[in-house]
This record gives C-alpha cells, structure tokens and sequence, in this order.
C-alpha cells in the first residue's frame, strides 16, 4: 500500500535515535508497516542501512540481529548439539504468510509489533532469549524476551527506542523442546502456542504460553517435568486472562491451553519427539 503520509525514506543511523522526532518510524520489513495506512507516520527510517549480520554463532549462542529475516532465521542449520534449534523453524511456519513475508518479515518487526500471535515472542521467550536494546544518548540495555512484549501492540521499548537483537543462550538451545501451534484454519493466525523446554544441565521444565494471551506466561519447573495434575494446577493459579478476536474466542483459547501444554508435557516427560 502506498503511504500517503509518509513525506521521506532514510537509512538508519545510530544517531538517528538521538534526532527522532515525532512522525518517525523505524522501517524493518515493512509487512506491516505497508499493510495498512499509517497517518501518523512522516519519516521511516530503515534498518537495512546498518548491514548487520542477520545470525551470528558467538560463544554466548545465537544471536539474531533484529533485522534477520523469517526466511533466514528459518533457513539456518542447527548444529546437533543444540536440539532446540529446531523451534527456529517451527516458530517461522506458525507464521502463516506467503513466501513474500517470510522473505521479509523480521525477527524485530514481529517482537515489537508485539501480536498476540507472534511467533518470535513465541521462539524467544521459550528460549530465555535476551533482547539488546538501544536507547537514545548511547544507552544500551538488556531486557529477557519474556518480558519484552507487555500487551497486545505493546512494548517496553520507550519512544523511538530500538531494538538491535536478541541473543539466545547456548544452554537453552541444548535443550530438548516441544512445541504444539493451534490455528482456527489452515492459514489462520496461531490461536494458541505452547512451547516445552527441558533445561540439559539442571532438568529446570519452562512452560511458555502464547499466542492465547496477550502477553507470554512462562510456568517454571526447577525440579523437573511436572506431574499432569502440578501443570493444571500452575496454569490455574497463573490464571492468564485468554485474548478474544477473530482468530479465537478466550473461551476457545482457555480450553486449547491446558490441552496443548499437557501435549507438550508429556513430551517432555516420554523423551520422544
Ligand atoms: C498475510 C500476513 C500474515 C501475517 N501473519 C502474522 C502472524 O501470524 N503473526 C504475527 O505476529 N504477525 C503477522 N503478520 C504481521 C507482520 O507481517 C509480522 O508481524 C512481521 O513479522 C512484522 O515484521 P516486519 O519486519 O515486516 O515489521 P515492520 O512492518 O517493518 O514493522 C513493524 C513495527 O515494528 C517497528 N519496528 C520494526 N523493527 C523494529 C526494531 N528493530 N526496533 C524498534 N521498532 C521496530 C516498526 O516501526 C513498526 O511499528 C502478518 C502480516 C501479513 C501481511
């Protein structure tokens, strides 16, 4: 769509965060962005411009740039030793768009766009993702991607602020995951996103919910794989208020819930994909 309101293009620089004004909006892939007017909107600045590598293998993980794209962050080949890196893929194809999305949608765009069914939140709060943010004047901070997406479109970036990337730990990437995604139609939105995580080193199970809420609720485990009455008991006392639109009812979603994270548990529990 042609953004009649938008009077110039820029490339993004760091000193752009020093110099945002009102009417400014960083410009990752433009899937949303573009897909419907923006009024408010007089200046995009684009994070192309900074040429960052979209993967980068480093000793503390993976660290995705926040303009890597679905299709990049799909097509990157896990190394054996890291069993959850499967998620990678399956967190890209709960994002049911065209080839033309998945080639430029990004792994930034999609966490501070801030969808209920977003499958990065969904993928990097499962993983203790670390988000690296940069605020004006040089300030960088770090915030956990579990935290990062406070409600449905929001955020806890503050007013131009940008995300640069998000780092996932090696030791949750040595985890064994499972992963359940519900949508009301074959192309629909997620309903309903549950993913399991099974820490290597200490046994710690991470139950984390998303897509039927409006932000992701994380269930901990220290000792281990709950039993099924323990999880119905944690997912009743986080007693998450479930998202009603078009793509689910809450009461829909707060059904689907407990039944996918029990999927999800007993996978973790049998050691079986
Ligand atoms: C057919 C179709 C299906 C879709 N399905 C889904 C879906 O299932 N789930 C879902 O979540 N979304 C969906 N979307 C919405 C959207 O395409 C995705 O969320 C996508 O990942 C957004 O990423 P982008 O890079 O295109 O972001 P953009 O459109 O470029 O930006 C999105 C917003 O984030 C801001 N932004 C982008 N990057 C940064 C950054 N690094 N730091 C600070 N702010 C930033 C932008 O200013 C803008 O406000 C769909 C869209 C279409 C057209």
């Amino acid at each position: 769509m042609d953004l009649v309101h938008v009077e110039r293009l820029e490339p993004a620089r760091r000193s752009s965060l020093d110099r945002w004004r009102p009417g400014d909006a960083w410009l990752a892939g433009g899937t949303w962005l573009f897909s419907e007017p923006q009024p408010r909107v007089r200046r995009l600045l684009d994070l192309a411009a900074f040429g960052w590598a979209p993967l980068s293998v480093t000793a503390d993980g993976l660290e995705l740039a926040a303009t890597c794209t679905l299709a990049e962050l799909a097509g990157f080949a896990p190394p054996p030793h890291w069993p959850a890196g499967r998620l990678l893929r399956q967190a890209c194809e709960a994002l049911l768009g065209s080839f033309k999305i998945w080639n430029e949608a990004t792994v930034g765009g999609n966490l501070c766009l801030a969808l209920p069914a977003g499958p990065m939140t969904s993928l990097t709060a499962s993983l203790d993702g670390i988000c690296t943010i940069w605020n004006p004047h040089g300030e960088v901070i770090r915030v956990p991607a579990s935290r990062f997406v406070v409600g449905h479109g929001r955020n806890v970036l503050r007013d131009g602020a940008l995300l640069r990337s998000v780092t996932l730990p090696e030791r949750a990437l040595r985890s064994r995951t499972a992963f359940r995604q519900v949508s009301r139609s074959r192309l629909g939105r997620s309903a309903a996103v549950v993913t399991g995580r099974r820490d290597p080193d200490s046994g710690e199970t991470v139950i984390t919910v998303t897509a039927s809420v409006t932000r992701p609720v994380q269930l901990r485990f220290p000792h281990g794989v709950p039993s099924a009455p323990e999880l119905t008991v944690a997912i009743d006392e986080a007693a998450p208020p479930y998202f009603d639109d078009p793509h689910g009812t809450s009461a829909w979603r707060a059904h689907l819930t407990p039944l996918l994270a029990e999927q999800a548990r007993a996978e973790l529990e049998s050691g079986r994909p």
